[in-house]
């Protein structure tokens, strides 16, 4: 007697939708760039108004160090702003031709193992 348990055998790929473009600044669906980078609407309408208005912001938890994701991105308009910057928006919406941070070879070296 033998219990034949041949379990299915589909091997579930937790295939996710692909979402094809993200917005750098807070990673939701990014339909495309704005201001110079891949962005979402909220970030981008959040960049206009801020450039626009020239509205300056108070971090909220005073670090400047705030979480800026999709939930999150709500909460502290400073670091929103910030890091929309840091991304490359820019108030042009050009892509940035130098970016400030240029890969240097020499710390690219390969590690030696023993
Ligand atoms: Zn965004
Ligand atoms: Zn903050």
């Amino acid at each position: 007697m033998g219990v034949n348990n041949i379990g299915v055998g589909s091997v579930g790929g937790a295939r996710r939708v692909s979402p094809g473009l993200q917005c750098l600044v807070c990673g939701d669906t990014s339909s495309g760039k704005h201001y110079g980078i891949l962005a979402c609407n909220g970030c981008s309408g959040f960049f206009k108004r801020s450039v626009r208005r020239k509205l300056i912001y108070r971090c909220q938890a005073g670090t400047g160090a705030c979480v800026v994701d999709k939930a999150h991105r709500n909460q502290c308009q400073a670091c929103r702003l910030k890091k929309c910057i840091q991304m490359g928006m820019n108030k042009d919406g050009r892509s940035m031709t130098s970016l400030p941070f240029i890969y240097n070879d020499e710390n690219l070296m390969p590690l030696a193992f023993i």
